[in-house]
């Protein structure tokens, strides 16, 4: 068994992985709905990533014999007035789940509970490359995203991205 404030804590991690999926739906619905197709793609395939997270988290808890409780998925509630605050809400938000999984990390770590370290090692690893693709992804909307071409090009840029599963696996 897990220590139970690692327990609590992976269990919330399920629920704001949940979250973020719902939230990049949310960005990938306004650009879909500004008529720019690539971003929502791009946001889009970003919601399916979350929905990965989330399930890798709901199999570690099982797999290591830890009740599950599913809570409500809270509303995505920002409101986007310019593309750039999606960006910048995208950004905000990974900082905020790679401080929640450094947290985790660190409740772990306390406890000598290094299988749940190994397990979160991934997960550390791929928040900084989350963080670095918003902060890519901002870079560029600031050189082009003025320049109506410039935008269609980078729209079309992120309409080539497809989905790829985890490269963690958990049986
Ligand atoms: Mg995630």
């Amino acid at each position: 068994m897990l220590n139970q404030k690692v327990t609590d804590l992976l269990n919330q991690q399920i629920n704001k992985e949940f979250y973020s999926a719902y939230l990049y739906l949310d960005m990938s619905n306004y650009f879909q709905d500004r008529g720019l197709d690539g971003f929502a793609n791009w946001y889009k395939i970003q919601a399916q990533e979350e929905r990965d997270h989330a399930m890798l988290f709901y199999q570690y808890m099982q797999n290591n014999d830890c009740k599950v409780t599913l809570d409500a998925i809270a509303k995505p509630d920002k409101v986007f007035k310019v593309d750039m605050d999606v960006l910048q809400a995208g950004l905000a938000h990974e900082e905020y789940v790679t401080e929640s999984i450094h947290n985790i990390y660190a409740a772990a770590y306390e406890v000598k509970d290094f299988r749940t370290m190994q397990f979160l090692d991934w997960f550390v690893k791929e928040q900084g490359e989350e963080e670095t693709n918003a902060r890519d992804l901002i870079t560029k909307m600031e050189l082009f995203g003025n320049d109506p071409k410039s935008l269609y090009m980078l729209n079309q840029e992120l309409s080539t991205r497809v989905y790829t599963a985890p490269s963690l696996v958990l049986d």
